[in-house]
């Protein structure tokens, strides 16, 4: 047997004399008292060599990927992983941008100068529902998940209604569960807004603040220059029952030091229970040709300058009771992902990024055309998700890195089918990153009032 090259050990945590093993690839999260620890030392070892009791350890870590045989190639692993992750059918998501346009005026935002009036009108979006339905009845998913986004989505509520309820109804006819989200700026997410959008299936609506009033009104105007924290707050608090409020903010080394105002401000207003989910993402260096809004990529974005500050946010987050994302998952993107992953914009010109939105030269082909028939698509799915031969072939983070962000790869060296290394910023976390992460755990057990413990191995 062998230690996984994927399992990351904390020793003397949560408690001296113990460790906690996490393993990026299985997720496995456990507790070894100083025995097994030791035993781990030992490895790689003959299996002959051990005591029966340290064998029906070795099985139990083994069932949970924390150590495997000797002769396992892990990287073969990781690449089939990778292959189902790319090839998976059950669900399908699709982003749809439903205008480029926007009623806010973001210093940061680099819609700015290219930002124009398009809109999604019925006759495009009546190809987009063939198109998305085709793909379903090709795929069979048992779920479709779509993702309006923009510019600000809801300049456009129509189009969303429309394409909602019908997707709804079809869906529903095929036996296959739907729901929709918003990435919105929350400036006109009204209860009446929501009233007339949750019957169509708008179950998710990701909300952009960017600190407290003082400091989210100077990153977030509406056009006029005008703040938009209060209306925003406003709408939250009159639509946090009817869906699931999430919220998911930019800060930088300027707004930093405010971040916390915001949560004092969600507690004392009563959001904290009623807000499903909170992250801060630190705002990075991006080009100023991006068009859409980067927020709706769901992946970690992890600046190392921002490394210590993104981990004091998420332990804060934590102990004030908020919800906030796992600290650790894989960074398995759409865009490495195969054909139940794509976003749409209002031409109905198919990208696979959302930072790659608005710039034809990226896109896969249009709804008019099958994607997998698409030449760009087909060279993505060709593409390499790490470098197993050369740069990442003995690294231990590759199933939480996957290759890293194509894009940024694109910014910096011009090819975006190179991987995109963190490895710094990963060596320099991941100790902190399990230790949240079973935090983490500790506290969704307390919350579900099961027994405050991870399975123990001695
Ligand atoms: S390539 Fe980068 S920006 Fe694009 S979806 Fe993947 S992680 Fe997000
Ligand atoms: S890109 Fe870097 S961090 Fe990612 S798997 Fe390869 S070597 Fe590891």
């Amino acid at each position: 047997m062998k230690l996984s090259r994927f399992t990351y050990i904390v020793d003397d945590y949560p408690e001296p004399t113990k460790s906690l093993v996490f393993n990026g690839r299985t997720e496995a999260l456990i507790v070894l008292n100083h025995d097994v620890r030791e035993l781990l030392r030992k490895l790689p070892t003959p299996t002959e060599s051990l005591t029966e009791i340290e064998q029906q350890a070795l099985h139990q870590l083994a069932q949970q990927g924390i150590v495997s045989p000797r002769e396992i190639d892990e990287n073969k692993i990781m690449e089939d992983w990778f292959h189902q992750f790319r090839y998976s059918t059950k669900q399908m998501e699709v982003m749809i941008l439903t205008t480029y346009n926007c009623n806010f005026a973001c210093p940061y935002c680099f819609e700015e100068g290219v930002k124009d009036k398009k809109y999604l009108h019925e006759p495009k979006a009546d190809q987009i529902i063939e198109w998305m339905q085709q793909k379903a009845l090709k795929n069979n998913p048992k779920e479709i998940h779509i993702i309006f986004y923009g510019g600000e989505p809801l300049l456009n509520i129509p189009i969303i209604e429309y394409i909602g309820s019908r997707m709804k109804s079809w869906s529903g006819e095929h036996g296959i569960k739907f729901f929709f989200s918003l990435v919105t700026n929350g400036s006109a997410l009204t209860a009446k807004v929501a009233d007339r959008l949750v019957p169509c299936g708008l179950k998710v609506a990701k909300i952009t603040i960017d600190g407290p009033k003082e400091i989210h009104d100077k990153f977030r105007p509406f056009l006029n220059g005008k703040g938009s924290f209060d209306i925003i707050m406003e709408n939250i608090k009159a639509v946090a029952d009817k869906l699931q409020v999430t919220i998911g903010a930019n800060f930088n080394s300027h707004s930093y030091p405010y971040l916390f105002q915001l949560l004092d401000y969600l507690e004392r207003e009563g959001l904290r229970e009623k807000i499903a989910l909170i992250d801060f993402k630190p705002i990075t260096d991006r080009p100023n040709q991006v068009i859409a809004d980067v927020t709706a990529c769901p992946t970690h974005e992890t600046d190392p300058e921002y490394a210590d500050q993104v981990l004091n946010i998420k332990r804060e987050f934590m102990k004030r009771g908020f919800k906030t994302s796992e600290p650790m998952g894989t960074n398995f993107c759409e865009f490495k992902a195969g054909e139940m992953k794509s976003i749409v914009d209002t031409n109905g010109i198919i990208y696979k990024c959302p930072s790659m939105v608005g710039l034809p030269q990226f896109g896969c082909g249009t709804v008019e055309q099958e994607l997998t028939q698409n030449v760009m698509f087909q060279n993505l799915m060709k593409m390499k998700i790490v470098d197993f031969e050369k740069q990442c072939k003995t690294c231990e983070f590759i199933p939480i890195c996957a290759g890293g962000c194509n894009w940024m790869s694109y910014l910096r060296k011009k090819d975006y089918t190179k991987v995109y290394c963190e490895k710094k910023l990963y060596k320099k976390t991941i100790q902190d990153m399990v230790k949240l992460k079973y935090e983490q755990e500790m506290l969704r057990k307390k919350r579900k009032n099961q027994k405050t413990e991870l399975i123990t191995i001695s």
